[in-house]
């Protein structure tokens, strides 16, 4: 006997017949003696129409209401999910973020889940029952419910076998698994039948939402066993998360290629080159809770230099506006100006460790096309670069073929 955490995102739960189907599938690892907890998304589209039902009222929506609000969409489907399982006879019970007591910090939209208390959920397990929680919301110490980020449900399953020591964690959605690349961008794309937590983990910063980042964090860290499998299927063994192999002589040096179309580049024109103005930069962006992602800063001429870096496109105008407000003249920066017309295209490997000249075929390849390069970071096993959005496809597609990547 195993105890599964099945999760299942907003295609799998779309409508009542998908539903249904999920329940069949949670019967048949019952009938062989599993014990099940299921996490489930709220139906497609539905966080984003609540979304934009908020910003009708008040276009940058208080993020403690924004959260009652985003966080009912899970509360239908667990409930829909319950009725689903006990239709076919089975003992079942839904609990919300809150019920379960799964703890965050107070980050609204962006909570952090700092505990989790599984007395029930074991209690119910042990009783029989087919458990079904919320994926995406929490409740923080004052008791004010919270969300985990868009495809935060990830993270609960992740988090919630972490907590109950679950044999396996499987994560069921619209694509048989972790493929090179996005198949809905690229139809050569092929599926990974593993791939290891370190590339993942990369993979999903630099913008896969296959998997939400923190749920790939939570997974290394616990060390969950974790798999993506397709819901509309009945075989098939997804893809595997893994801890790297040693002497896997077969490792390719690439293994995926993630794309990003959410970040937004603000550039600070002409500050002085002296000790203390990324700190002057970044502290007060950081002090509001702005995640920044890439930083660049030129090598000064004539004593002052240009500083770049890139935060989400939604928090675009709150970073301006900071650095406005706050930083502009009190730095003496000539200029502050944003662009939100980019896209970050990023190349993984571990493979990358043990070979050279990665990014100087990144660079030709991109070259070749005409596409400007922008911003470039590194990491071991990560090249990244910012390019106008409007090559971010033809990037993808050259690059996947001039790394062999797609099927043989
Ligand atoms: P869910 O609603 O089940 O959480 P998501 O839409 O969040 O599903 O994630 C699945 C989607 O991730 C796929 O439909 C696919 O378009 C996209 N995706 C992006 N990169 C990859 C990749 N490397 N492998 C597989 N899917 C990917
Ligand atoms: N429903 C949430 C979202 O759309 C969480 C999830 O699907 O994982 O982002
Ligand atoms: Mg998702």
């Amino acid at each position: 006997m195993a105890l599964i955490v099945q999760k299942y995102g907003g295609t799998s739960v779309a409508n009542p017949e998908r539903i249904r189907n999920l329940a069949r599938r949670v019967a048949r690892y019952k009938a062989m003696g599993h014990q099940i907890v299921v996490v489930v998304s709220a139906m497609s589209g539905e966080t984003n129409r609540l979304l934009s039902l908020a910003k009708e009222i008040m276009p940058e929506p208080d993020p403690r209401e924004l959260d009652v609000m985003l966080s009912t969409g899970e509360q239908v489907t667990i409930s829909m999910t319950a009725l689903a399982l006990m239709e076919l006879g089975l003992k079942a019970k839904s609990y919300t973020g809150a019920q379960v007591k799964i703890l965050t910090d107070d980050a609204f939209t962006k909570a952090r889940i700092l505990s989790i208390d599984d007395t029930n959920i074991r209690q119910d397990l042990d009783d029989g029952y087919v458990v079904v929680v919320a994926g995406f919301q929490g409740v923080d110490a004052n008791g004010n419910i919270t969300t985990l980020g868009r495809g935060g449900s990830d993270t609960t399953g992740v988090a919630l076998a972490a907590a109950l020591k679950a044999d396996e964690c499987q994560i069921y959605t619209d694509v048989d698994g972790v493929y090179t690349t996005d198949p809905r961008l690229v139809p050569e794309a092929r599926r990974l039948s593993k791939i290891t937590f370190e590339e993942m983990l990369e993979l999903a910063s630099q913008g896969s939402k296959v998997l939400q980042i923190r749920s790939v964090e939570f997974a290394g860290k616990y060390k969950v066993k974790l798999r993506v499998l397709s819901s509309f299927e009945e075989e098939g063994d997804g893809t595997l998360i893994t801890f790297e192999e040693e002497n896997n002589m077969e490792q390719p040096v690439i293994s995926g290629i993630a794309f990003n179309r959410d970040e937004a580049k603000i550039t600070v024109l002409g500050v002085p080159d002296k000790p203390g103005i990324a700190y002057q930069i970044l502290g007060p962006i950081a002090e509001a809770n702005v995640d920044v992602d890439m930083i660049i800063q030129n090598t000064g001429a004539d004593g002052t230099t240009d500083f770049t870096f890139t935060v989400h496109k939604n928090e675009m105008n709150k970073a301006l506006s900071i650095l406005r407000d706050k930083v502009q003249s009190h730095i003496g920066a000539r200029e502050i100006s944003g662009d939100d017309k980019i896209a970050k295209v990023s190349i993984v490997g571990v493979g990358m460790r043990s070979h050279v000249g990665i990014a100087s075929q990144m660079f030709r390849t991109l070259a070749e096309e005409g596409i400007n390069i922008q911003m470039i970071s590194t990491s071991e096993i990560k090249i990244a670069v910012v390019i106008d959005e409007k090559y971010l496809e033809l990037a993808v597609r050259v690059l996947h073929k001039a790394f062999e990547l797609e099927e043989a």
